[in-house]
């Protein structure tokens, strides 16, 4: 029978990207919506590494799964790395939307010019097993900050991360494309090895 793996986390769009990474793996995956009364994890940590920790283990103990989460998010160079461990929620806490968000870090950089948007998407990914940490890693993709919002793909912050060897932000981008070169996708790329190895 197929060991399960679990993915931490709730919101959809992420979800769907986790999904098509470890597409291919030898493992039944499964969601928070299999597990209904899990308990929300509090992500009060001062870096993307601790939070999605936090929620591998907290999401392993509940389950009694191998959990993988990721935290993840934006940070602007100009704006001294926020909103950082903040972008879900950097217009008006929990309640904000992409779309209050990706204003808000418009709004902050004005007319600043492209020399001065400098970005960088950030995720870190944790695998763990009954509480304890078995494979974590941190990957970023570089990009500018546009001045505009451009394309209906992706979530979050994509439609203003603009990517230069594309000529396009990552929401004008491919599905394929985002996982080729994104944060995330490097990272759960780094998780499927660990994990292929394992299993050897
Ligand atoms: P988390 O759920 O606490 O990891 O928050 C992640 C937040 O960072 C999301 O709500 C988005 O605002 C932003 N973010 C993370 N990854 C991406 C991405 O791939 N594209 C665009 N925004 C992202």
């Amino acid at each position: 029978m197929k060991e399960n793996l679990v993915l931490a986390t709730r919101n959809r769009k992420k979800q769907q990207e986790m999904e098509q990474l470890v597409d291919g793996l030898d493992l039944q995956i499964l969601t928070l919506r299999d597990f209904p009364d899990c308990p929300e994890v509090i992500e009060d940590g001062a870096t993307f590494v601790e939070n999605a920790r936090k929620k591998a283990v907290e999401v392993s103990l509940h389950t009694g799964e191998m959990a993988l989460a990721d935290d993840s998010g934006l940070e602007v160079d100009a704006l001294d790395g926020a909103p950082g461990v903040y972008s879900a929620r950097y217009a008006r806490g929990e309640e904000s939307t992409d779309e209050e968000n990706t204003q808000k870090v418009l709004d902050e950089l004005g007319n600043a010019p492209s020399s001065k948007r400098r970005g960088r998407f950030v995720c870190a990914a944790v695998l763990a097993k009954d509480g304890k940490v078995l494979f974590s890693t941190e990957q970023t993709v570089e990009g500018v900050i546009a001045s505009e919002p451009k394309g209906k793909g992706g979530f979050g912050y994509d439609p203003i991360f603009y990517y230069p060897p594309y000529g396009k932000t990552l929401a004008e981008a491919s599905p394929e494309e985002k996982h080729a070169v994104s944060h995330r996708g490097k990272a759960l790329r780094e998780v499927c090895a660990y994990l292929k190895n394992q299993s050897r």
